[in-house]
């Protein structure tokens, strides 16, 4: 079995960086290089902040540099909903911020000069039963009344931006779009060290611990000293910090890219250039990349090494999509930890004095893992949480969480068969 990630193939340079070899004191110490982490670095350092990034493999090693690369905007509430939970006052800044974050990527593409495929498009959620249909088209409806770059789309205009009649219709955000995940936090980590932050790769953070009223972070070959700790790590959380690894709850998600599609063949395809998430409980996502591959994405199975002997989900999906693609292989195969918490929002914890974490981005984390990274940018800087367009919480780690393995598996099989039912 062998996995193979399409972005690796075709990415930018990696940035230049060592392991930590000699101990080091900054203000702020970051852990983890993906989006979040290179995001905060990024902005922290243009803030003239000294900072330092560990990151245990490569930069985008994580979910970053394996995403589907979808810029989404929005967490999976209505801003509704959002604000009948949080409140009118925090529930509407936290709409705006989720709202914008497609500002927030593309913004940052273009001021660092990231050289990484953006292309803004727009997002499709296509509806494959009436009822979600229904759902679909009240979250549009409720982005509209604030002004969103939003609008429902009918089935035949949907057949016609997808290339497939599968759909009974749905609605599309402007705001959105798509870009080469591993090159984005390749750019985003090299713009970070040209504004001064330092990232060491191969460092895992061994420990984690108090000096006074700094906090001193451990690796093998050295240790960092810093005021401030954000920790970055999402869905590869490890046991850092007690008790975080239990706040998020890793899914696998499978990708597999084919081979580029010769136009002929593939010219009705997503002609606009749109990516596309369906409103399936165990949805398919997907997309074209810049060199004419149709990339879907969908649910895998539990086990970390995922290759092409997992694609059986994947291709069922491109089969039932475009029956014209049939026969054309899939060249890559790869999945990720996608780190979903039990509310389904994502989190922005202050585990104690100077340390904090964001993490849990329920697989919308291109866009929102930016925002967070600069959210902790933020705090870090000392920005009061009142003044964050987020709540920023204590850790509250599951209940029973050695069972919730258990629990994924009998909701995924739940889910599966709600979807088969609904469908019909
Ligand atoms: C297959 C897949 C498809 C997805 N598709 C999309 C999509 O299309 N759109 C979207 O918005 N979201 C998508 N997501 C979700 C999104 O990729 C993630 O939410 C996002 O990448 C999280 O970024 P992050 O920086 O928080 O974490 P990560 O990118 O996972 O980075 C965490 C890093 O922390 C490091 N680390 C862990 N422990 C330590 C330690 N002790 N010391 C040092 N380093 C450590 C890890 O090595 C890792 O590199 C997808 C996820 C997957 C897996």
């Amino acid at each position: 079995m062998t996995s193979s990630c399409l972005w690796a193939s075709s990415a930018a340079p990696d940035v230049q960086a060592t392991a930590l070899q000699a101990d080091r004191a900054v203000d702020v110490l970051i852990v983890g290089a993906g989006f979040t982490g290179c995001a905060a670095a990024l902005s922290l350092a243009l803030r003239g902040v000294r900072v330092a990034v560990l990151e245990a493999k490569t930069v985008g090693w994580g979910a970053s540099g394996r995403t589907g690369g979808q810029v989404i905007p929005g967490l999976k509430y209505d801003p509704d909903e959002l604000e009948a939970m949080f409140g009118a006052e925090l529930g509407a800044r936290m709409v705006q911020a989720a709202g914008a974050v497609g500002d927030e990527v593309f913004g940052l593409i273009e001021r660092h000069a990231i050289d990484c495929d953006a292309q803004r498009k727009g997002w499709l959620q296509p509806a494959y039963s009436t009822r979600s249909l229904d759902l679909a088209l009240q979250r549009c409806d409720s982005w509209q009344r604030r002004g969103a770059n939003v609008g429902a789309v009918d089935r035949s205009r949907m057949a016609q931006l997808l290339g497939t009649d599968h759909y009974l219709g749905g609605w599309e955000d402007r705001r959105a779009g798509h870009v080469q995940p591993l090159s984005y936090v390749r750019g985003l980590a090299l713009a970070a060290q040209r504004a001064g932050a330092e990232i060491y790769i191969n460092s895992p953070a061994l420990s984690l611990s108090q000096q006074g009223a700094k906090w001193q972070v451990a690796c093998a070959q050295g240790a960092v000293v810093a005021a401030q700790v954000l920790i970055a790590t999402n869905g590869y959380t490890d046991g850092l910090w007690p008790g975080l690894r239990r706040t998020v709850v890793p899914m696998m998600s499978y990708q597999a890219a084919t081979v580029p599609i010769a136009a002929a063949l593939g010219q009705s395809i997503l002609p606009e250039g749109h990516a596309a998430s369906d409103t399936r409980r165990l949805l398919w996502y997907f997309r074209r990349d810049a060199h004419g591959r149709l990339i879907m994405g969908g649910r895998g199975p539990y086990r970390e090494d995922q290759g092409a002997d997992d694609d059986q989900h994947v291709r069922t999906a491109v089969n039932r999509l475009f029956p014209q693609l049939r026969n054309t292989p899939f060249e890559f195969h790869w999945a990720g930890r996608v780190a979903m918490t039990q509310d389904h929002i994502p989190h922005l914890n202050q585990l104690e004095q100077g340390l904090w974490a964001a993490l849990g981005y329920n697989g919308r984390g291109v866009g929102m893992a930016t925002l967070l990274g600069r959210l902790l940018a933020d705090l870090a800087c000392g920005v009061p949480a009142k003044d964050i367009p987020f709540p920023v919480t204590s850790m509250r780690p599951i209940v029973g969480y050695p069972f919730t393995r258990l629990v994924a598996r009998a909701l995924t099989n739940y889910y599966r068969l709600r979807d088969t039912l609904e469908a019909r």
